[in-house]
């Protein structure tokens, strides 16, 4: 028998900002199947409709073209095995349910969210692994036939083995072992009859025939339940390959409250796609001979998965800036880079924002540079002093930016919403606006006497804002006084409640 074509994908849930470790993943997944000849595919898993949302998808299916990692099937552009978003195949996750049911390997749950909260805090008292207790696993057939035509709520459980241990293969990592007891009986489908990620992905890698899996590392912990599923289902599994994480220079997992971590911050500043592929190829992976600088092309040619080493690949801005200026200087000829400057920054829809900012203050057209300054520039060259200039003492402003920088991510990122941010900031802190106000045009503008603050933000976008408060923040350090920390953690704790977390 022949061997399968080699058959890859990407699968991002469509929440937040495009993130670099979606493109880091696709771009493994991308070489790998076009070094063997085969497909890459775009798979949207928004089954999380709470979270997921289409601007998200667009960002990131706009990311990964700016990036050159087209799809050979997904969204927008079809293929055999579609719909390729996960909120459009409802139906054939509900037969695959049903299909585990009538085979007996999973079980329906009614336990409500009280007893789980129950049981959860009994286990944790107790010292035992969390995890479902199999309450329901337990249910007479006659009571659950009952309780059904009582149209009680439930879900649906992948039924466990209660003792030994599970083997995954992993093509990196050798026979990877966990013991049953460490795994959960998965809900598989929830109440309002959406699976969860663990059986849309399965079913969707077997329907889409994928041959190879390559995905993060934080999903080696959910293999188990996967391999049981191909079992129940008769499948074959396709290969797994679990990537090392991307990590901040402290080897903490990248996170954007330590690195910038959205591709358009990335595009914002500057940088090349190139050059971003070119990095996030060198993250845990290196050609024959060890070459720091190659193209897409190169890295197909000579991708092989024995070269991926394990250790955990730390994604620094500083060598990233570096690779980048050796392709504007290497590869680009004057012609070439000013297209590049032109589309980045020099263009029409852009100026079109500008221009209604400064045209006030403009006396002559020269005037231009100054003014629009900041927004053709990345981190800004500013100093606590300029930071302090207004009424607020330098543990206020270290709590005000450090607040913003909470709280922007739930921001509605419009000039009006972001205006709503900073009002509710000054109520909370107890400070009139006019006040909250001059640091931040230091921060973001560079000076206090600058273009409108919330128009600013907007057109600079949440990346580059995040990143110059950020700046802003190592300038002026963190409040000094224990009673400001304190401070400042009740309105962060205040915040988190609401707040994103990556
Ligand atoms: N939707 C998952 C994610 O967001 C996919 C994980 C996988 O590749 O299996 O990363």
């Amino acid at each position: 028998m022949s061997n399968p074509v080699v058959r890859t994908r990407v699968a991002p849930s469509p929440t937040g900002d495009p993130h670099v470790g979606t493109a880091y993943v696709a771009l493994f997944n991308y070489c790998f199947a076009k070094k063997h000849g085969g497909q890459f595919i775009l798979r949207i898993e928004d089954t999380d409709t709470a979270r997921s949302n289409p601007q998200s998808e667009a960002a990131i299916m706009n990311s990964l073209r700016w990036l050159g990692l087209t799809w050979d099937e997904g969204p927008e552009i079809g293929g055999p095995h579609g719909p390729y978003r996960q909120s459009e195949r409802g139906a054939i996750y509900r037969e695959h349910a049903d299909r585990l049911l009538r085979d007996g390997n999973a079980f329906r749950c009614f336990c409500t969210s009280e007893r789980l909260d129950e049981m959860r805090i009994q286990q944790r008292a107790a010292g035992r692994n969390a995890g479902y207790d199999g309450l329901c696993l337990r249910l007479p057939e006659t009571e659950v036939q009952a309780r059904l035509v009582a149209g009680e709520p439930y879900v649906v459980r992948l039924k466990v083995p209660d003792h030994g241990t599970c083997v995954v293969k992993d093509l990196l990592r050798g026979d990877i072992e966990i013991g049953w007891d460490l795994v959960d009986m998965q809900i598989l489908l929830k109440q309002d009859g959406m699976p969860t990620y663990h059986l849309a992905n399965v079913v969707d890698d077997h329907l889409m025939e994928i041959t190879h899996i390559l995905r993060g590392e934080e999903w080696i912990n959910s293999a188990p339940k996967h391999q049981l599923l191909y079992q129940y289902f008769g499948w074959q599994m396709p290969a797994l390959c679990h990537l090392p994480l991307l990590r901040n220079p402290d080897k903490s997992k990248l996170s954007k409250r330590k690195n910038p971590t959205s591709i358009w911050f990335y595009k914002r500043m500057g940088y090349l796609p190139e050059a971003l592929l070119n990095y996030l190829g060198r993250m845990a992976w290196s050609m024959p001979d060890d070459s720091e600088k190659f193209s897409l092309a190169k890295m197909v040619e000579h991708f092989s998965l024995e070269r991926i080493s394990l250790g955990g690949p730390v994604f620094d801005l500083q060598k990233l800036q570096w690779l980048n200026g050796r392709w504007i200087r290497e590869d680009l000829d004057e012609k070439a880079l000013a297209d590049r400057v032109r589309e980045w920054a020099l263009n029409e829809n852009y100026l079109m924002k500008l221009v209604p900012l400064v045209q006030k203050r403009l006396a002559v057209l020269s005037d231009l540079g100054p003014l629009t300054a900041p927004f053709f520039s990345g981190l800004l060259e500013i100093t606590a002093d300029q930071l302090l200039q207004g009424k607020l003492d330098a543990d206020t402003v270290a709590i005000a930016l450090e607040v913003t920088l909470a709280r922007m991510e739930v921001a509605e990122w419009t000039k009006s919403g972001i205006e709503a941010m900073f009002r509710d900031i000054a109520t909370k802190m107890e400070i009139k606006l006019r006040d909250l106000l001059p640091p931040f045009y230091v921060a973001i503008n560079g000076q206090p006497a600058s273009a409108p603050l919330f128009d600013s933000m907007e057109i600079l976008g949440r990346d580059l804002c995040r990143a110059r408060l950020r700046h802003a923040i190592t300038q002026l350090g963190e409040p000094k006084s224990d009673d400001n920390k304190r401070r400042l953690n009740e309105l962060l704790g205040r915040q988190e409640k609401s707040g994103e977390e990556e």
